[in-house]
């Protein structure tokens, strides 16, 4: 078996970045002339990039999103983020496998088969040896596995509720989604609009930020995009990575549930005495309303997705399986049967039920409420106040009702526990898939930045060397504090 991460991939000879059209080279127009005339376009001038499949590129690779509904499908566009990396020299070497629709926390959904995790398994690029095969994690387990297998130096992928963060956090690599909107999700296949974020990933933070700078910024497509400064303040607090005199780290209560693995546990453990080392001051929070976030974005998302997905009806979108007649529900609904998989059907299901008008205020409604709550839960803890919300009112404090200390970030694990065999996935009840999104998503329902970083020190032989990620996560804005502490557990 292979890793599996890529569904496409550019074929060798036009990796030569710079071949113009007829195969003529102009002089000093390939990246290592450029390079070696001191004149990069960038510093991912040359680089090889990967694109999660579900961000359209416009070449001869298709852009499947992993599903046997679009298997063909050529985007007549390129997505601003995979523009500005083209733009910028990287030369895309082909596109990576997921869960179909960017739906699942394990690559284990798509039409182009599983993804292999290459941790600890002998993988290279050619395939796996000995021992048990693990999960990649999901949705963007293609792009995770081929920065951890070297096939790649970044990859871009997509995170609506963790798909970039807890791959990256299984894979052993650093998985990071800026706050929502930093990134233009123009080109991106919309899963859930209000949720969906392009996230990088990368082998250390240094690179993901090189990958950052070029695709970061709003691009008048997007009408959701962040047109905010870089940050709010939060800079001037973490001036140094090797020094977080000041610096104070929030770690919420809610994060550790008896369910952590003991190798999460340890690993969260140490890399807290590692900050406390450089000075950092480590205050428990509380979240309270962690709790209801991972059942409301499984509301939220799936009503989203529910209206996204009409459009693959075979007629605008996807593959038409059965022939045109007058019967256009006979078609449309076998089209779609034939065309999407189970767990997407399901999502599908799920969603349009929660938007009927019986469910709608018990299920969608409440869901907001909730998505509203874990917002406020962040507000509250954070030093600065969020830009799309402003300051909130300070509760009154007495020297005997002390005000909590405020955070310029938190630490928190990133799953709760290394990556899982992959022989057990998909698990028969979907539930036990999606609890592994309970520590990443409420960053996503309140649109923070977050960043896993696996905490290398902790890496013990008693669970095999298998990764394990800490998240980081900053106010909304502030992706550069949240970039400089992740440098700072590296
Ligand atoms: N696992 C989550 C889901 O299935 C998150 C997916 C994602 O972030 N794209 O919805």
């Amino acid at each position: 078996p292979t890793v599996n991460s890529f569904i496409s991939k550019r074929k060798e000879s036009d990796c030569v970045a710079d071949v113009s059209p007829g195969g003529t080279k102009a002089v000093g127009d390939s990246a290592q002339e450029r390079w070696e005339a001191g004149t990069p376009k960038s510093l991912l001038d040359g680089v090889p990039i990967a694109l999660k499949d579900n961000i359209c590129l416009h070449s001869d690779l298709p852009t499947t999103c992993a599903s046997s509904h679009l298997r063909r499908h050529v985007s007549p566009y390129s997505a601003t983020c995979a523009s500005r990396v083209v733009s910028a020299g990287a030369v895309i070497v082909g596109k990576t496998n997921m869960d179909e629709f960017a739906m699942g926390s394990a690559s284990v959904h798509g039409a182009f088969g599983k993804v292999v995790n290459p941790c600890g398994v002998g993988a290279d690029r050619d395939g796996i040896v000995g021992e048990e095969q693990r999960v990649a994690g999901g949705s963007s387990g293609g792009s995770a596995a081929a920065v951890a297998a070297g096939m790649c130096y970044a990859a871009l992928g997509s995170d609506t509720g963790g798909s970039v963060r807890l791959p990256a956090s299984y894979c052993g690599i650093v998985g990071f989604k800026p706050s929502y909107g930093r990134i233009p999700r123009w080109g991106l296949v919309a899963y859930a609009s209000s949720l969906d974020t392009v996230g990088i990933l990368a082998r250390t933070v240094g690179c993901a930020e090189v990958v950052y700078d070029v695709v970061k910024g709003p691009d008048g497509k997007d009408m959701s995009a962040w047109a905010g400064g870089e940050t709010n303040g939060g800079r001037a607090d973490v001036r140094d990575p090797g020094d977080l005199r000041g610096v104070v780290v929030g770690v919420p209560e809610e994060y550790l549930p008896a369910e952590l693995s003991p190798a999460t546990i340890a690993t969260l453990s140490s890399c807290l005495t590692h900050l406390s080392r450089l000075g950092a001051t480590i205050v428990p929070v509380s979240l309270p309303h962690t709790r209801q976030a991972l059942s409301a974005y499984y509301v939220i998302a799936p009503a989203e997705a529910s209206s996204n997905l009409a459009r693959y009806d075979g007629v605008r979108y996807g593959e038409r399986t059965v022939e045109r007649d007058e019967d256009a529900n006979g078609w449309y609904a076998a089209t779609r049967t034939q065309g999407l998989g189970e767990e997407v059907k399901r999502r599908i299901m799920v969603g349009t039920y929660v938007m009927t008008e019986s469910a709608y205020h018990s299920y969608f409604l409440h869901s907001q409420r909730y998505r509203r709550l874990v917002q406020f839960d962040f507000d509250r803890v954070f030093r600065h106040p969020n830009p799309l919300h402003g300051p909130l009112p300070q509760p009154s404090s007495s020297p005997s009702n002390p005000a909590p200390a405020k955070v310029n970030v938190l630490l928190t694990p990133t799953s709760l526990s290394p990556p899982p065999p992959l022989s057990s996935y998909p698990p028969s009840d979907p539930v036990l898939e999606y609890v592994n999104d309970v520590a990443t998503i409420p960053a996503s329902l309140a649109g923070l930045p977050a960043c896993t970083v696996p905490f290398a020190r902790a890496r013990g032989a008693e669970w095999g060397g298998m990764p394990v990620g800490v998240q980081v996560i900053g106010q909304f804005g502030d992706e550069e504090v949240v970039l400089r502490v992740a440098r700072a557990v590296e």
